[in-house]
This record gives structure tokens, C-alpha cells and sequence, in this order.
């Protein structure tokens, strides 16, 4: 009896232990930001721009937060406005000062390792006449500075470079950098939203002209985010309105969140604090995967002067990332994968590419980043997890490869076809035929549907989503699952002939079923 009690434990805690280690996507928001913005958005809805005293304590408030980011990045709080997000700071940079220089001057020098709130931007501003270079990094990502200087002429109005990389977490000398674009008479945009409550960030030391920042990479509010413009450099609103933010951006601001954005650089300096801390562990955890598998590739700058103390980008040859992260999650753990997997493409992480790592590799690759609320158990338990996958000893998911998808199992019927796409998936592409459809936010809500004899085959845009329903399926007792490796977009590819043929025939949409909801 005992024993049976102790098994169930070990049960309890090996299924619902929870281990996120994907910080660099999101962080939580921490218990003190949480407070300070509930209590904003419960007492301080006055709106700003009143001049009556509710008003002007939501006024006070963001004046309060302005100074908080401030103080954290070294600006003075008259060159910091606050914007929806990251995305949209990015943005007005970058078209504000296209608008300011071209046609005058033609040319902004990029990285290739730029997150896609900026490489789009840059290809939009390219189909508009704008000459986009990309200065070339080496195999850790760092811009080699002497093909910088090659590239940066009297033509070029702006160079724009990150200060720490999202995926390898590589760190560039932003110093050096702008000293290059200043020699030519280029002004400088670097986005610093991983940098930020990381590594210490001095943008007056720097020189940089433009800064862009993210609340919910440090433990604050999503849905803000914030822009640093130099006194002096030119910058035009990207959104027509009212005077908000000097002017600079229109929009009644959202103050609960301005607060939380602000609270979180109060903490920014106990956070640098830590860093110490979370590199150690990122080094434990890198010692641990050597072990499990000498072969392994670490991606991200070893040197800590190169590299976030949190972030590491791993490939293990021979390991596919989508099933390797379907067991994590399978047992608790967050971590993500170079490549975009649910948003539906089939296509290696472009930062991966640019550091040359093949595309077989990439598909080989996860990314792992650490936060404050990691502990050294997390890490042993991640080490042992992806050892015990690595070493063959957990039971897989059968993986089928898009080759072998042909018309006896598209058409057998002793296989049910389960397409999870999230639905806009579904408008840009047609799914297998005799699919059946569900809602992936919430299969548990299907699950009396799904025949327990027959082999489920499931499938996403881009085989990482489906790999953890499948394993899910595992969980809740389906013996037989089949995941369409890198799927439907890699399927689509290899065999066009079928996809032409057969694509939308016959496909059933599932109800939920309400008794589960
Ligand atoms: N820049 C980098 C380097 C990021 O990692 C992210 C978020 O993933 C962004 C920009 C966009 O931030 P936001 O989510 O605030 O739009």
C-alpha cells in the first residue's frame, strides 16, 4: 500500500512539475510589477491628458515610469516614449528615418540576425527603393566590424544592429559600431529588448541615436514597450493623433502598463545582480549536455563579454528539435526551437542560417533561456529528461517523413488524419484529405471523437505544434500516433504532386464537446 502510495507520488511529481525556460519569448510577470499595475489599472484611470487630479496622477505616473527606464538605460528621461511594443518601436524608427533621409541618402546597413519586427521592415523599405546591406557576422554572430567598415559610405543614412541576439544570445560592440557609422555620418538604431535587465546598458556611452526596449522580456507587462530617441536626432510620429508623448506618439497611453514597465527597471539592477547566478547554471547545463551527448554544438558564444548570461542555442546531430521538444513539454518543460515551427513554416531560423549552421542542423537545434526563477534542480531535471530522449529510453512518438506520406495512408481506413493547424493556417493553406479538424487550443474538448483502434496521424503547419499534441495524445491513454515530420509545408514540398491532387477533399470539422469545456 505504501509503496503504491510512494509510486503515485513520483507520479504526481514527475508529470506536474513545471520547468520554463523560455525567457527570452516571455518572462512571467514578477509579483511586485504585478502589484503596481493592478493597482494602476484599479485606482489611477484618470487619463493623462486631464488636467484635473485624477488626470494628473496618471500624468505623475508615467512621468515616474519614464524615469525608472531612464535611469536603467542611461538616457535622459526627456528621450524615452513609450509605444505599444518592441514591434512598433522598431518600426517608427526605422520608416521615420527613411522618411527623414531618403531620397537623399539610399542605404541602411543591417545585420542578418535582426529580429523580424526589423528584417520585415527592412524588406518593406526595400520594396520602396530603400538599398538594404547586410554586413556579414561570423560563426558566433558577431558583425565582423572591418566588413562594417567596408560597407558604411556617404549614401548610408542608418545602421541598424542589435545589441543581443533572441535566438544564440550573441552580444555586439555597439561602441565600435557607431563609431564606424559616425565616421560616414550615419546615425545608429540598436534594438536592446533581450539586452535589457541582462547586461549592463549605457546608451549615452554608446552614442546610439535609437533604442528599442520590451517590458515582457523583464518580468513586466506585455503589450508595452518603449523607444529611445537621442536629443537631436530626427524622429517624426508613426501614428497620426493626439499630443501624447510629446507628440511623438499619439494614443491615450496605457498607463497600468507604463507603471509595470517602470517597475520592472526598478528591478533592473537586482536583475543584472543575478546574472552571475544564471550564467553559472547555463555553464552547469552546458557541462551536463556534453556529457549526455559529446557531439553536441553549442551555438552561442562560449566567452561571457559575447553572450547573454541566460541564452543558449544547442544543436544535437541527429536529434529532431520538434520531437525533443514535444517530450520536454510531454514533461513540463518550455523551451523553443530555432526555427518557427507553429506559425507555420517549414523554414530554418534565419539567425541559425546566417551563423552557418545547415538546415539539417537547425532542425536539430533548441534554444534554452534561463530566468530568474530557474534553479540548479531545474537544470538537473532538463539534463535528465533530455537525456533519457537522447539515450533512447522514454517511449517516442512514431515520426512519419513527409516522403513517405503517400496515397495508401492518406487514404487507409484504418487511420484517422488529425489536423491541428491553428486556423489561420487553415485560410493560407488546404489540409490532407480526410482530415479531421479541431481547435488545437483545447483537443481535450475532441478527445471522446478520436477512435482508440485506429493510428492517429497528426499534423501542423510545421510539425513542432503537432509533435506536442501528439504526445499529449500518449498521455491520455491513444496507443497508436503518428506525427508528419516538419509538416504539412514540408509535405507540400516534397510531394506537390499529391498535395495538387488531393488537397481539401473530404475534410470532416470536429464540434468540441461541450461537456468538457
Ligand atoms: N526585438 C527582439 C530582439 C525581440 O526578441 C522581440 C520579441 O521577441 C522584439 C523585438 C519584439 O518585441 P515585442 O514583443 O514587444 O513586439
Amino acid at each position: 500500500m505504501e509503496i503504491k502510495y510512494f509510486e503515485f507520488l513520483k507520479y504526481l511529481i514527475r508529470f506536474n512539475r513545471r520547468v520554463y525556460l523560455d525567457h527570452n519569448a516571455t518572462t512571467p510577470i514578477s509579483s511586485r510589477v504585478l502589484s503596481k499595475t493592478s493597482r494602476a489599472l484599479k485606482y489611477h484611470y484618470g487619463n493623462p491628458s486631464s488636467f484635473y487630479g485624477a488626470g494628473r496622477k496618471s500624468a505623475e505616473l508615467l512621468e515616474d515610469a519614464r524615469q525608472h527606464l531612464a535611469k536603467a538605460i542611461h538616457a535622459n528621461p526627456s528621450e524615452v516614449i513609450f509605444a505599444s511594443c518592441a514591434t512598433e518601436a522598431n518600426n517608427a524608427v526605422l520608416k521615420s528615418v527613411t522618411a527623414h533621409f531618403y531620397p537623399q541618402r539610399k542605404k541602411i546597413i543591417s545585420t542578418p540576425i535582426e529580429h523580424p519586427s526589423v528584417m520585415n521592415t527592412l524588406a518593406h523599405l526595400e520594396s520602396q527603393g530603400v538599398v538594404v546591406e547586410f554586413c556579414p557576422v561570423d560563426d558566433k554572430g558577431r558583425v565582423l566590424l572591418a566588413e562594417l567598415e567596408k560597407q558604411v559610405d556617404d549614401d548610408t543614412f542608418l545602421v541598424c544592429c542589435m545589441l543581443a541576439n533572441n535566438e544564440t544570445g550573441v552580444i555586439q560592440d555597439l561602441k565600435a559600431v557607431t563609431k564606424i557609422a559616425r565616421g560616414h555620418g550615419a546615425l545608429v538604431l540598436t534594438d536592446c529588448v533581450q539586452a535589457l535587465g541582462k547586461i549592463p546598458i549605457d546608451l549615452h556611452a554608446w552614442d546610439v541615436d535609437y533604442a528599442t526596449f520590451s517590458a515582457h522580456k523583464l518580468y513586466g507587462p506585455k503589450g508595452i514597450g518603449a523607444l529611445y530617441v537621442k536629443q537631436g536626432s530626427p524622429f517624426a510620429p508613426f501614428l497620426h493623433g493626439g499630443h501624447q508623448e510629446s507628440g511623438l506618439r499619439a494614443g491615450t497611453e496605457s498607463v497600468h502598463n507604463i507603471v509595470g514597465f517602470g517597475a520592472a527597471c526598478q528591478d533592473v539592477e537586482k536583475l543584472l545582480a543575478d546574472a552571475g547566478r544564471i550564467r553559472a547554471l547555463k555553464g552547469q547545463l552546458i557541462q551536463r549536455l556534453k556529457e549526455i551527448k559529446p557531439d553536441c554544438v553549442i551555438n552561442s558564444p562560449e566567452a561571457d563579454a559575447d553572450s547573454l548570461p541566460n541564452t543558449l542555442s544547442v544543436t544535437f546531430p541527429g536529434v529532431d528539435n520538434a520531437g525533443l521538444m514535444g517530450m520536454l513539454d510531454f514533461r513540463g518543460i518550455a523551451v523553443s526551437a530555432g526555427s518557427a515551427c507553429s506559425t507555420g513554416e517549414d523554414t530554418p531560423s534565419h539567425v541559425l542560417k546566417a551563423i552557418g549552421v545547415s538546415d539539417q542542423a537547425a532542425r536539430e537545434t533548441i534554444r534554452i533561456s534561463l530566468g530568474h526563477d530557474t534553479s540548479a534542480g531545474d537544470i538537473q531535471y532538463v539534463a535528465r529528461v533530455a537525456r533519457d530522449y537522447i539515450e533512447g529510453r522514454t517511449s517516442y512518438v512514431n515520426m512519419l517523413a513527409p516522403a513517405q506520406l503517400n496515397e495508401s495512408i492518406l487514404f487507409d481506413e484504418k487511420t484517422f488524419i488529425l489536423d491541428v493547424r491553428p486556423p489561420d493556417d487553415r485560410k493560407r493553406a488546404k489540409g490532407l484529405p480526410n482530415s479531421h479538424e479541431v481547435n488545437p487550443l483545447h483537443v481535450e474538448r475532441y478527445l471522446k471523437q478520436f477512435p482508440r483502434d485506429k493510428q492517429i496521424l497528426v499534423y501542423c503547419p510545421g510539425g513542432g505544434l503537432s509533435v506536442m499534441i501528439s504526445y499529449y495524445l500518449k498521455a491520455q491513454g491513444f496507443k497508436k500516433i503518428t506525427n508528419l515530420r516538419g509538416g504539412l509545408d514540408a509535405w507540400r514540398k516534397r510531394r506537390s504532386d499529391l498535395y495538387e491532387k488531393y488537397a481539401g477533399q473530404n475534410v470532416t470539422v470536429l464540434e468540441a464537446d461541450k461537456e468538457n469545456s
